[in-house]
Order: structure tokens, then C-alpha cells, then sequence
């Protein structure tokens, strides 16, 4: 395995792809790599190229989970959801660029069963084991997704901006087709850059966990207040974070019979999560 360190973004993005992957803090992907299910010859190193640091409104990929945790000018949603992710390693290396574009952790998926995700025709955690899955959006695939961060910035109504395009946070993920199993609309060898991260009057993440620490959300609720509108956008609950229009879009949830106990957790964390953001 070769290791390129490219020293512009111009370089980096021209080193990817044809069997290059870009790594950052590598909590993620190596873990991948070493699994096989992810196959590189050659790793890009990206922490050079992409932006790092908060600079009002702007976040640079490249930041840790750590940095903005500890960092005051950052929404409080986005650092709360932060504190909350993974351990302290973990946060001290793993970025807000790597944690957007973390794969699921589903089981299934993590074992290499031949599921809808790794290109296959059915959904094997529908029929067996699912109690960590989702409530939404599960026709073909019923994993929920794992980034906390990625329900605030939702939440906050964040764009982001890649090496050719800008893009609301909403537009990065998709459900998988039978065309196309991939949940995040990156183009092969393109790389975030920055987000622009709106700063509400009021804002909060809550989690429900199975530990208290080092644990992915079974539910985790963001809402941001500005002026009078309030958003709400939910982690762990579908394949890819999730805008909540309102409390009352929780009736159209579609649990599995190892779910349903998630919509109540989420109607419990709504509520706290609103009269948290409420305007005194
Ligand atoms: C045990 C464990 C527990 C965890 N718990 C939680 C949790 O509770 N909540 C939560 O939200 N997360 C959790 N995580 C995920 C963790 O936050 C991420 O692994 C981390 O943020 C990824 O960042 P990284 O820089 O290490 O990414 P890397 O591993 O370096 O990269 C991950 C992927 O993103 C790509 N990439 C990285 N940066 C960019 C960029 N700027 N542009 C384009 N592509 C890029 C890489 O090519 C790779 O495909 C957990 C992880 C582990 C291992
Ligand atoms: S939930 Fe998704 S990743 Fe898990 S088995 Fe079903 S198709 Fe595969």
C-alpha cells in the first residue's frame, strides 16, 4: 500500500480514483481496509489539502469531532452531537468530513452478507435481526444511520462545499436504488471541503444510547430554532439522517417489529429536544 501526500487540493483530487482512496483521521477506513471492504493500492492523504479550523459560519472538513466539541462559536447542536459520538480517541482524530461519509453499521452489511447494500436482492436485517434499524425510509434497506453530527447539521440547514459544487447537507444523502446501492451522492474523487453552518437562535442534540458512551444513537433528535421556525432532523431512525417536518410526521413512521419501540424513544427526545430550542 502506497501513501500520497499531496500538498493542493488540485493534486489530492487528481490522485484519487483507478485504485486511490483519500484518507483523513482513518478511524473509519481503515477499519474498511482492513475488513476488505474497501480495496485501495494507493491512500491519499487529504489532512494537508482540506480545510481545517472554524472561521464564523465556516467549518473545514478537515476539523475534528473534538475541536468542535470544545469550540463556542459552533451551534450548540453540533457540538453537543460531537460530545456524544464515539470515545475520546476517536474524536481527537476522526473528522466532520470522514463522519458524514462513514458506512452503515449494520451487521449484515459489517459480515459481508451478499445483502441489498453490498449489491444484492433482499434485505437480510428485515426478516432477522434489526432492533438497532430503522423506522423510515427501510424498503430496501433497513439501516440506520450512524452519524450524529450529520442529524445536526441537517437540523441546522448546513451546505457544504466540495471541491466543484456547494450542496445542502439534505442533498449529500440518498436511498439506495436498484441503480445505484451508494447513500451519499459524492461523485468518484470528490472532496468536501468546507461547510457553511448557519448560526440559529437555539439549538440541541439528544441521544438515546445503549451506553452512555461509545455508542452509536439508536435515536438521536436535533432541532435548531431560527426566529420562529423550528427544524427537527433525526440520526439512527433510516439508511440516511432524517428531516422531520414536524412532531406529528412520527405517526408515518413504518416501524419493523424489532423497531417500534424507536418511535416512542423519538416522540420523548422531540419533545425535550423542542422545549429545549423553545423561545423563553
Ligand atoms: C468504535 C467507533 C464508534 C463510533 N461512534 C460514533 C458515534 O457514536 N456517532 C458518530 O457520529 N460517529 C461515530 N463513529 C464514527 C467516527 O466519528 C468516524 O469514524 C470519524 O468521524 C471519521 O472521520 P475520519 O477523519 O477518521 O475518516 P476516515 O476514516 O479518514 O475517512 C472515512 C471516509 O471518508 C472519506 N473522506 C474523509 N474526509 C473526506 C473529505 N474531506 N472529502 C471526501 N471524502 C472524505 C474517506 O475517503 C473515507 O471513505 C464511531 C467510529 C468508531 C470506529
Ligand atoms: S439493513 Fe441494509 S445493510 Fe443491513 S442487511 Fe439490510 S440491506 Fe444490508
Amino acid at each position: 500500500l502506497q501513501l500520497l501526500r499531496p500538498d493542493s487540493v488540485d493534486r489530492a483530487v487528481a490522485a484519487l480514483g483507478n485504485g486511490s482512496v483519500g484518507i483523513a483521521g482513518g478511524t473509519e477506513l481503515v477499519p474498511l481496509l482492513r475488513d476488505g471492504f474497501v480495496s485501495a493500492e494507493t491512500l491519499v492523504d487529504l489532512r494537508a489539502v482540506v480545510p481545517h479550523g472554524v472561521e464564523g459560519e465556516r467549518i473545514g472538513a478537515g476539523t475534528t469531532l473534538a475541536e468542535l466539541e470544545a469550540d463556542e462559536d459552533v451551534p450548540q447542536a453540533l457540538r453537543e452531537a460531537c460530545a456524544l459520538a464515539a470515545s475520546p480517541q476517536l474524536r481527537a482524530m476522526g473528522t466532520i468530513g470522514g463522519n458524514l461519509l462513514q458506512a452503515t453499521r449494520c451487521w449484515y452489511w459489517r459480515l459481508a452478507y451478499p445483502c441489498f447494500l453490498h449489491g444484492g436482492d433482499r434485505c437480510h436485517a428485515r426478516a432477522g435481526v434489526h432492533r438497532e434499524h430503522a423506522i423510515f425510509g427501510h424498503e430496501r434497506c433497513a439501516s440506520a444511520h450512524p452519524s450524529d453530527p450529520a442529524a445536526a447539521l441537517l437540523a441546522l440547514g448546513a451546505r457544504l462545499h466540495t471541491d466543484r459544487r456547494e450542496l445542502a447537507v439534505g442533498e449529500l444523502y440518498r436511498l439506495p436504488t436498484p441503480d445505484d446501492r451508494d447513500l451519499t451522492a459524492l461523485e468518484r474523487g470528490e472532496l468536501i471541503l468546507e461547510l457553511e453552518v448557519p448560526r440559529p437562535e437555539a439549538s440541541t442534540y439528544l441521544k438515546a444510547m445503549d451506553r452512555r458512551a461509545w455508542s452509536f444513537p439508536l435515536v438521536g433528535v436535533a432541532a435548531a430554532r431560527f426566529g420562529e421556525d423550528v427544524r427537527l432532523a433525526l440520526a439512527g431512525v433510516a439508511p440516511i439522517p432524517w428531516a422531520l417536518g414536524s412532531p406529528a410526521e412520527l405517526d408515518e413512521a413504518t416501524p419493523l417489529p424489532g423497531t417500534a419501540y424507536k418511535v416512542e424513544i423519538a416522540r420523548a427526545l422531540v419533545r425535550r429536544a423542542l422545549e429545549a430550542v423553545a423561545a423563553s
